[in-house]
């Protein structure tokens, strides 16, 4: 190499460097990632004392599919808190939980005056009054949380409308992780939002105890107006600062490329912020709002995000943002981990076990929805999995290769002490992927079916969407490896960020990229309810001759099929793996060898994480009843002698 292109070579490096070394301080996102077709421009007003917000917007929406519409729809999700009469209250009150509130707790939005312009030289349609409360979903006339505004003009593809809406929300003592306690206020699905046009027609589900939410792509430039000195966390970034004459002060966040916009003040929050760097990625400004009780964490927080960052980073794709902003929600608002553009709340206690996961899991998680919901759009109202079992995959990928080893910790005296067992360390298939909460409720609902309509128990929902999914994502990285399926997430990262995908989206590429059809599997694990269950029934070896004669019966005794290895092992030590293709009910395997068989397995290496029942994918000859006689005895003894000591120390 010549030194002239050595230099040019340089100047290239530095110039990437620089590039990479300058992140995103005003929220722009250059080139455009996004379609931008429902941006939203807010003016809001938080009054602590009434616990109100009153403001505008303008939206200026696009119609980006092939099909004519003659309505708009918007999600009001704060009317589903208005009574207990909404779908999302009737649905948790089915599922058991039941929410006490005084009249003041309960929210709603009241939206008062729309003005709808289709054009330039539109002077504006007020149209507050057609605008009408609708319920797709399921009829429910007490709903309120899908409002229907019809169109004077239909609006074809490429045509588009600029909607004014003025609305006042009362905050609810949180709900759904959302509201207020004391001068602690997050603030999440609190405008009036448009819901999603599909070529299909709108997608604009009602608010559902155990959905999230689905929105198209924009731009959001939005000012909050809160009292004095009150720090704001918010998504995007904070472009101007403005103190007002009566004592409160109105912040200007603006962002690129996001579908959604959350916010949270309080007067309690210690502002913090420290810097992501990597050599191949863009860096990232990260911010932390954090209870003043917790300040001992925050590096605890930090290294989680950071983790997230990096893995998420080198195995999907870069986080473009250039800032991620973190909020660790107040002592008992309710409001949990949740995941929004560039912000996510996280979740800790005051007392915290070094080498627990806590607060460390839900950080990850949440951040790792920047991924697998932020950028990737998918509809979290119909497909769950692909937000919640994608991203529980991935968090637990990246737990296990930057926290372990971590250790189980339980919390007492009505959860204020934590205490960590260092016996017991996270594994990343039981505990990560939860499984136990796979086998609790493996056949609640068909994942095919759209997750709004599961059965609304935390229980049966988190077993579909969350742990099904990353257990048979988890089972395809052991049975592809992890360098394919590495690779089948970036191109699905790749490929569908800033956009919407459907399940047959991610099937699609699974397939393309690693060249071997898996319909059969996402047949089964997403399009059925099956489980799968391979158990070893008998195992015999009887001396014939010289020899042995051994004979193993391996069953499937569910109704889902996978490939398993068979292992048998002699008492010589000698060792036989088979493969079997799992397709029929049983299958025997028998073998002549100068040794005893001593036991026989089913899937030895833990392939299938999906089988409900591992008790039974192993049988051995060699009695093992004595060493459970000796285990128990021990354990009863140890027992004995500690309460003999009680009592004589009490004595
Ligand atoms: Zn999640």
């Amino acid at each position: 190499m010549s030194r002239a292109c050595c230099l040019a070579a340089c100047a290239v490096f530095l110039a990437a460097r620089v590039a990479l070394a300058q992140p995103s301080s005003t929220g722009a996102v250059a080139p455009p990632r996004s379609p931008r077709n429902a941006n939203y421009v807010i003016d809001a007003r938080l009054d602590p004392a009434t616990r109100t917000i009153t403001a505008s917007e303008i939206i200026t929406w696009r119609n980006i599919t092939s099909r004519t519409v003659d309505d708009l729809r918007f999600h009001l999700y704060w009317n589903a808190w208005r009574d207990t009469r909404s779908t999302w209250l009737r649905e948790a009150t089915l599922a058991h939980v039941r929410y006490d509130r005084r009249p003041d707790e309960w929210s709603r939005v009241d939206v008062g005056r729309l003005i709808l312009r289709q054009d330039q030289d539109d002077p504006g349609t007020d149209l507050t009054a057609r605008a009408t409360l609708i319920s797709p979903d399921d009829g429910n006339v007490e709903d309120g949380t899908v409002m229907r505004v019809p169109l004077p003009r239909a609006v074809g593809p490429g045509g588009g409308a600029t909607i004014e809406i003025t609305w006042t929300a009362h905050i609810p003592r949180t709900f759904a992780r959302t509201g207020a306690l004391g001068n602690f206020f997050f603030i999440a699905q609190w405008f009036p939002k448009l819901g999603v046009l599909q070529n299909d027609g709108w997608n604009c589900h009602q608010f559902h105890s155990g959905t999230e939410f689905f929105a198209d792509y924009g731009v959001y430039d939005v000012k909050l107006t809160v009292p004095h000195s009150w720090p704001v966390g918010a998504t995007g970034v904070e472009r101007e600062r403005r103190d007002n004459a009566d004592r409160t002060t109105t912040h200007r966040y603006y962002q690129e490329d996001v579908h959604d916009f959350s916010w949270t003040t309080s007067p309690d929050y210690l502002d913090l912020t420290e810097r992501f760097e990597h050599p191949r990625l863009p860096p990232v400004e990260m911010r932390l709002l954090l209870q003043p009780e917790h300040a001992s964490q925050a590096r605890r927080h930090f290294d989680a995000t950071r983790e997230t960052l990096t893995h998420y980073g080198e195995w999907f794709g870069a986080y473009p943002y250039g800032h991620i902003t973190i909020v660790d929600p107040a002592y008992q608002s309710d409001v949990d981990g949740m995941e929004y553009p560039t912000l996510f709340t996280a979740g800790t206690r005051w007392l915290v076990a070094p080498r627990s996961l806590t607060p460390e899991s839900v950080t990850m998680h949440e951040a790792g929805h920047q991924w697998w919901y932020g950028m990737v759009g998918s509809n979290e109202f119909e497909d769950a999995w692909m937000d919640e079992g994608v991203n529980t995959f991935s968090t637990a990928r990246v737990e296990g290769v930057s926290f372990s080893p971590s250790y189980l910790a339980l919390r007492y005296f009505g959860g204020f002490v934590p205490y960590a067992f260092h016996d017991i360390a996270v594994s990343r298939e039981l505990d990560r992927n939860r499984m136990g909460l796979y086998r609790a409720a493996p056949k609640s609902d068909l994942p095919a079916s759209p997750s709004y309509g599961y059965f609304p128990s935390r229980v049966a929902r988190n077993a579909i969407s969350y742990a099904k999914t990353a257990l048979w994502l988890n089972t395809l990285e052991r049975h592809l490896g992890w360098e394919t399926l590495q690779r089948i997430m970036a191109s699905y990262f790749s490929r569908w960020q800033f956009n919407h995908p459907r399940p047959s989206d991610f099937f699609e590429t699974a397939s393309a990229v690693s060249g071997r059809d898996l319909g059969w599997f996402f047949d089964q694990v997403y399009r059925s309810s099956n489980v799968f269950d391979y158990g070893v029934e008998d195992l015999q070896s009887t001396k014939e001759g010289g020899s042995y004669r051994t004979s193993a019966v391996i069953r499937r005794y569910g109704e889902a099929m996978f490939p398993v290895g068979v292992r048998v092992t002699f008492a010589d030590g000698e060792r036989v793996d088979q493969q079997w293709d799992g397709r029929d009910r049983w299958k025997v395997y028998t073998y002549d060898r100068p040794s005893r068989a001593v036991s026989a397995q089913v899937d030895p290496d833990g392939v299938l994480l999906l089988d409900i029942d591992s008790t039974n994918n192993s049988r051995t000859l060699a009695p093992r009843g004595p060493r459970a006689a000796t285990k128990w005895s021990l354990k009863w003894m140890v027992w004995l002698q500690d309460l003999l000591l009680n009592w004589a120390a009490l004595a």
